[in-house]
């Protein structure tokens, strides 16, 4: 095999790519990855996932210092931000795990290609050097993922200094006096939430009845009021229709769903988080006759290949939640196919987590979802304020909600708010690829005192009664 004969190339190095690239090469095939950046990793590790974790945990540790570390006896006098060093160790965690994909591509011999990758048709990728020239690959297998980027509203342009998309929010210099967050999301909750324990007014314009869109009613319900009461203002039925910058900040109009009305609020910084969009610019799926859809979605079948033989996609540049654990399954799951293995993913057990205080987590079916869909079900519930460790721990806000098919007692969805929801979501997507019905996660043996005990009740509550209510 010549250098540039590669079975896979793969292009993107988000974590549907680089999970690929390292699975098939694990499994026993050449393969190479084309990134337009030096740094690996894609949005997730570089822009995404982690940066902004990063920010939420520092930010979360500053402001419980402020208002819980009395509670619990830890004076905390003379307490200042230094918000420097706090982007320095986001910036260091980038840097450590961008440096760790490196590493475990050379460990694996799977070539980075720094440039800008284009599809020439079945077996054929052009890369435009970063460093200039050019390169052709030969690849029996072609993986797109390319992943997704920023999107706006129609006529605001995203101009990196008043207005700010996730990747601006990850980096001001200094604490804004007021942002705007326009759009009630997972995103804009984060980054909110970042600012507003950092000393920012934060307002949270949505166009929906409730934040988190998709989400379970009860928890979007609840979670928005815990919001509210932590100090964000929420505006919801609110659908921004323009804003105006000046040098000294800017103005965001809005229109009130309710009674059409125009409203306008001044503000220091915008955060545009109204959703992303697949990143498929100079690909050539045009040229090639790559099938997408009418949200520019690149169409898969059942094996993530396209309509074109031996080009393939994953991640979010297709169809499905946009989510880093997604696109790594779909890599996996592709990359043992295209080495004669069995690879699959489970798109109805995909859990999707809120990162904020408390954390917001949820897997399968909403009661919406099953309202919509006739099936009967049952729920179980039980609340933070009646767990051990919970209250000890001071953070008794939310729940856990358990919903079972009504017949056969089958596990269809769990939804959890709580300072562990995040952690604890893993428990609910085990039982659900297992097909466990309520009773088997109430039988299950949890350990004492942890959260966890209260997903075991909230099973319980499904079918009998909880012991600590
Ligand atoms: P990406 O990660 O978008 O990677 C695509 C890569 O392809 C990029 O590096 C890009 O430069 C490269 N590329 C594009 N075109 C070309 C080309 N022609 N040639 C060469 N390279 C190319 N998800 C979670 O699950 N949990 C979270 O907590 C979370 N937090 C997030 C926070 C923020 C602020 C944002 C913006 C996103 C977050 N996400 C989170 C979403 C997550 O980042 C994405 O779902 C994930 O990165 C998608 O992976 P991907 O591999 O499909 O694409
Ligand atoms: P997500 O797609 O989860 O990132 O969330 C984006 C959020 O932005 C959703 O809750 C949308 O309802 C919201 N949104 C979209 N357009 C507007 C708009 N014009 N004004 C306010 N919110 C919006």
């Amino acid at each position: 095999m010549s250098d540039e004969r590669f079975d896979v190339v793969v292009i993107g190095s988000g974590p549907g790519g680089y999970v690929a690239a390292i699975r098939a090469a694990q499994n026993g095939l050449k393969t190479a990855c084309v990134e337009v950046y030096k740094t690996l990793g894609g949005t997730c590790l570089n822009v995404g996932c982690i940066p902004s974790k990063a920010l939420l945990h520092t930010s979360e540790i500053y402001e419980a210092a402020q208002t819980e570390f009395p509670a619990f006896g830890i004076k905390t006098e003379g307490l200042q931000l230094d918000l420097q060093a706090m982007m320095a160790n986001k910036d260091k965690a980038v840097t450590e795990l961008t440096g760790g994909v490196a590493f475990l591509f050379k460990k694996n011999k799977i070539e980075h290609i720094v440039g800008k990758g284009s599809i020439n048709g079945p077996g054929s990728v052009s890369v435009a050097l970063a460093d200039g020239g050019s390169r052709t690959l030969e690849a029996k297998n072609i993986i797109i993922a390319t992943g997704s980027d920023v999107t706006s509203l129609p006529g605001i342009e995203i101009d990196g200094k008043r207005i700010v998309s996730s990747t601006g929010a990850l980096v001001l210099d200094k604490v804004p006096g007021h942002m705007v967050v326009i759009g009630g999301g997972a995103i804009g909750l984060e980054m909110g939430s970042v600012w507003l324990r950092l000393g920012s007014r934060v307002t949270v314009l949505e166009y929906l009845d409730a934040v988190l869109p998709g989400m379970d009613g009860e928890v979007r319900k609840s979670f928005g009021r815990m919001l509210k009461k932590q100090g964000m203002e929420i505006k919801t039925g609110a659908r921004v229709i323009g804003v105006k910058t000046t040098k000294a900040g800017a103005t965001v109009t809005y229109e009130t769903v309710q009674n059409e009305t125009a409203e306008s609020i001044k503000c220091d910084i915008v955060l545009m988080a109204v959703g992303r969009k697949p990143y498929t610019d100079g690909l050539g799926l045009e040229e090639v006759g790559i099938e997408v859809d009418e949200a520019g979605r690149i169409v898969v079948g059942d094996g993530f290949e396209t309509n074109v033989s031996g080009i393939y996609a994953i991640g979010d540049v297709i169809k499905g939640p946009m989510l880093a654990h997604k696109a790594e399954d779909e890599g996996i799951a592709l990359a043992d196919n295209l080495a004669g293995l069995t690879g699959y993913v489970n798109h109805d057990v995909i859990p999707s987590v809120v990162y904020t205080m408390p954390e917001v987590a949820a897997v399968g079916k909403t009661e919406e979802e099953l309202k919509e869909a006739g099936t009967a079900y049952n729920v179980g519930k039980f609340p933070f304020t009646a767990n051990s460790r919970a209250k000890t721990n001071r953070q008794t806000e939310g729940f856990v909600k358990i919903i079972a098919d009504a017949k056969t007692d089958k596990v269809l969805g769990v939804h959890m708010v709580g300072s562990d929801a995040g952690n604890m979501i893993a428990e609910a997507v085990l039982a659900m690829e297992f097909g466990a019905s309520a009773e088997d996660i109430a039988l299950t043996c949890h350990a004492h005192p942890t959260h966890t005990e209260a997903v075991k009740e909230a099973a319980m509550a499904v079918f009998a009664k909880p012991i600590h209510m």
